[in-house]
C-alpha cells in the first residue's frame, strides 16, 4: 500500500493510490486517475496521428544514414504538400 491517497472521481471516497494510472478505487473499482489517463491517451493518439502524416516513419533502430534520408524525405514531402495546397488555393480563388 502506497503513502499517497487520491479522492475517487466516481464515489468521492479517499483511496490509496500509487500514482499509477491503472490503479482503481478501493471502494467502487473505478479508475482513480481517469482524467489523467484520458489525457495521456489523447497525447499518445495525437503523437501517433502526427507520425502517420509523415511519408516515412523514422524507426529508432534505423542507422543514422537511413534516418537522415527519411527525415529529408519527410521535409520534402511537407514542402511539396504546402506548395500543392497553395496551388489548390490559387485555383480555388481564381474567378470563373
Ligand atoms: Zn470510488
Amino acid at each position: 500500500m502506497g503513502d499517497s491517497q487520491k479522492k475517487c472521481p466516481n464515489c468521492g471516497q479517499w483511496s490509496s493510490w500509487d500514482r499509477n494510472y491503472d490503479d482503481r478505487c478501493d471502494h467502487c473499482g473505478e479508475y482513480l486517475a481517469q482524467e489523467e489517463k484520458r489525457r495521456e491517451t489523447v497525447k499518445e493518439e495525437e503523437k501517433l496521428r502526427q507520425e502517420k502524416d509523415w511519408m516515412f516513419r523514422v524507426d529508432p533502430t534505423d542507422n543514422a544514414w537511413i534516418k537522415f534520408w527519411k527525415k529529408a524525405g519527410n521535409l520534402f514531402y511537407v514542402v511539396f504538400m504546402a506548395i500543392m495546397s497553395f496551388i489548390m488555393w490559387v485555383i480555388a480563388a481564381l474567378p470563373g
